[in-house]
């Protein structure tokens, strides 16, 4: 069956972990059945040293987007991919040092859809495994967590929050899945700031995958308990950097929104919230 789902979070060529093109990410993405894909390719300044700097020149990538929506035909009824979307969107890496870039980029370039994540937490980059050796896993969930709560604040300019899971895909503690019985003082500090200021968070698919052999799980007590706090749909998201993850999971996406009593998925164009009934 084919998935009719929006895919918020995708990366192409302009993220320097992804080679996708946008051609096939968009084919791909059509042939799969999903309605649309925004591009979020990774900007993350100030990255610290030994860490590559996932930095794209947004204009670039804008041009890019508007000669493939000319040469593909998409994003127009009557063209040959229908009401299919392609949009424009960014990943922006939040840390206190780089506010005075991501408030310039924000404002100097439209785009339709901002993703706010935590990539880099206390100088570290957890892929690398450093930031969870002083800390068990509350502490190290719970200090990312924190973290995303109050720098959120700090910068409230985006529109998705960015898998706030992203901290159980890489470390080695045998608890892999954050839960919300214990660490329900921090996710009620971030839920209940997107349910009262119309944003959202994302199911982010690329989480729930098998890797270093650990496969995080979403506890839906997550999602029930934004429903609980007002929020009322849910962006979905593969954070696919490859053709094969583009749509990956979305239709169970759905599944557990409407588990948790949640009736809508969003995409955002222009910085709009669209909503799709579930
Ligand atoms: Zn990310």
């Amino acid at each position: 069956m084919k998935c009719r789902c929006f895919d918020n979070h995708t990366h192409s060529y302009f993220s320097a972990d992804s080679r996708m093109s946008i051609t096939d990410a968009v084919k791909v993405a059509y042939q799969k059945g999903l309605r649309g894909i925004v591009l979020t390719d990774h900007l993350d300044y100030d990255a610290p040293e030994g860490v590559t700097e996932f930095t794209f020149e947004v204009p670039a990538q804008q041009e890019a987007i508007d000669r493939e929506v000319e040469f593909l035909g998409v994003n127009s009824a009557d063209g040959p991919y229908g009401d299919f979307q392609l949009l424009k969107g960014v990943e922006i890496g939040l840390q206190e040092i780089s506010m005075p870039k991501i408030r310039k980029v924000l404002s100097d370039n439209k785009f339709d859809t901002v993703i706010a994540s935590l990539h880099l937490i206390d100088g570290h980059d957890p892929y690398f495994g450093d930031y969870y050796r002083p800390y068990d896993y509350r502490q190290a969930y719970g200090h990312y967590l924190e973290e995303f709560a109050r720098l959120i604040r700090v910068m409230p300019d985006f529109d998705i929050l960015g898998h706030y899971d992203y901290i159980a895909r890489y470390p080695d503690y045998k608890e892999t899945t954050i839960y919300y019985s214990e660490f329900s003082d921090a996710l009620d500090s971030i839920l209940c700031f997107l349910a009262r200021n119309g944003k959202t968070m994302e199911i982010n698919t690329k989480t729930y995958q098998l890797f270093r052999g650990r496969r995080p799980e979403l506890d839906i007590q997550v999602l029930r308990r934004f429903r609980e706090l007002g929020g009322e749909a849910l962006s979905f998201g593969s954070d696919a950097h490859d053709i094969m993850r583009i749509g990956d999971r979305l239709d169970w996406c759905r599944e557990m929104a409407l588990a948790a009593g949640i009736k809508y998925e969003v995409y955002y164009k222009e910085r709009k919230p669209c909503f799709i009934e579930l």
